[in-house]
């Protein structure tokens, strides 16, 4: 299937690793232009240099979206080097464990200003340019938003507020023909998800135990799952799609647990 997405201009938040990172390639395979933002590091920049390497185009942003006025200027540089932005994938994000106990209000509010102020600002500045193009918006959200996970008021409340803000800003963008989705991942191996498990006393353990309760294979989601399903989103082969929220999970959030 064609998504005919050859050299739109997709700005991916946190493009150069994990989830991110598989969407740039999902997008890059399309033919179109992922702009990725990252704060710089050496595998950021080997990142975008495989992506070259095999002969795609694509454009690195060495930006850390928490700054104040990080998220217009990374909206400018993409308007200055690409001249457009045809769609915005907000996933850059991290599960910083900032629960009620372990925790303080300052936290919590650094939690949401890490997780979910750059969603709202990144789409806020890109809206104009978005507007112009029909565009589209996807956000990434996660599992914990409607299941919980204990110890993590921050990310959750940030997760859940990104359903929220899908189906808000769906509505508030039907005027302009953008339309808005959510993907929510809960179990990917990445550089995020291996940081989590190593937290546990016997992380291959854990793993094992969590695996064992995935009810589609068994199997964790791979990272390449999550970009399929957000580069159909981004295309106008999903030009009916508005304000959902898309469980690529293998059924881990919604199958009855008797099915085990
Ligand atoms: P990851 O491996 O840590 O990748 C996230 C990327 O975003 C990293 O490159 C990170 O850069 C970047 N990033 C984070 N904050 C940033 C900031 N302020 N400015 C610029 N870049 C920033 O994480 P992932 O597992 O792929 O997660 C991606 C998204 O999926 C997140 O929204 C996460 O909540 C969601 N998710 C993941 C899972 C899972 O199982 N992996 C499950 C549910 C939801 P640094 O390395 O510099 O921090």
């Amino acid at each position: 299937m064609d998504l005919e997405l050859r050299d739109k201009v997709i700005v991916i938040t946190g493009g150069a690793q994990g989830i991110g990172a598989a969407i740039s390639e999902a997008c890059a395979a399309e033919g179109a232009v992922p702009v990725i933002i990252n704060r710089d590091s050496e595998a950021v920049q080997s990142f975008a240099a495989h992506l070259r390497d095999k002969g795609n185009r694509c454009e690195l942003l060495t930006i850390d979206l928490q700054g104040p006025e990080t998220c217009k200027e990374a909206v400018e540089e993409t308007l200055r080097r690409c001249g457009r932005i045809d769609a915005l994938v907000n996933n850059a994000g991290a599960n910083d464990k900032v629960g009620l106990e372990n925790g303080s209000p300052q936290e919590f509010i650094e939690s949401i200003h890490r997780n979910l102020w750059h969603y709202y600002s990144m789409t806020h500045y890109a809206l104009p340019s978005l507007k112009a193009v029909r565009g589209a918006i996807v956000n990434i959200s996660s599992k914990t938003a409607v299941t919980g996970q204990g110890n993590t008021s921050g990310y959750a409340a940030a997760k859940g507020a990104q359903l929220a803000l899908t189906r808000e800003w769906a509505v508030e963008l039907l005027p302009y023909g953008i339309r808005v989705n959510a993907v929510v991942p809960a179990e990917v191996m990445t550089p995020l998800y291996r940081r989590w498990l190593s937290t546990f006393p016997n992380p291959e353990e854990k793993l094992r135990s969590i695996t064992a309760r995935i009810p589609l294979g068994k199997r964790m989601t791979e990272a390449a799952e999550i970009a399929s399903m957000t580069v159909f989103l981004l295309s106008a082969k999903s030009g009916h799609t508005t304000g959902q929220h898309l469980f690529v999970d293998g059924g881990y959030v919604h199958l009855d647990r008797a099915l085990d």
